[in-house]
């Protein structure tokens, strides 16, 4: 495990996904980053059981490694964007930074053959981001 500080302006994304053994309640979790690693497997902190990723689902979480990137390089002009919902009696204004960061991302991939919903944490890279 890796335990270095990220350097600045790196974004921080946990993913995490429910343990696929029967009876098992683990959340296995790892930092999107150590994903490239070849020999990375994640291990159910609870039954021990390890996950090799295929090249397919690393190659999908890699990416989404790069579009959090994208987006972190971003944060200056999203901070400044909103989405703007229509609502009785007005407008609700809900930053796109808000939209990003605060709510939870999950993504459904295969592991083997089996659809696992993958639960993305992501942190700004600044705090500076939400005033
Ligand atoms: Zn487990």
């Amino acid at each position: 495990m890796n335990s270095e500080a990220p350097a600045a302006g790196q974004a921080k994304a946990r993913i995490d996904f429910r343990c696929l053994s029967e009876g098992c309640n683990g959340i296995v979790e790892f930092d999107l980053r150590e994903v490239a690693g070849k020999d990375f497997q994640p291990v159910c902190p609870v039954c021990r059981r390890s996950y090799v990723l295929d090249a397919e689902l690393r190659d999908k979480l890699e990416r989404m490694m790069k579009l959090i990137v994208a987006l972190r390089n971003s944060e200056d002009i999203l901070g400044d964007s909103a989405v703007s919902i229509n609502v009785a009696g007005g407008e609700v204004r809900v930053p796109y930074a808000l939209l990003l960061t605060r709510l939870n991302t999950l993504i459904t991939l295969n592991i083997g053959d089996t659809p696992t919903d993958f639960h993305l944490w992501v942190e700004p890279s600044s705090p500076e981001t939400f005033r």
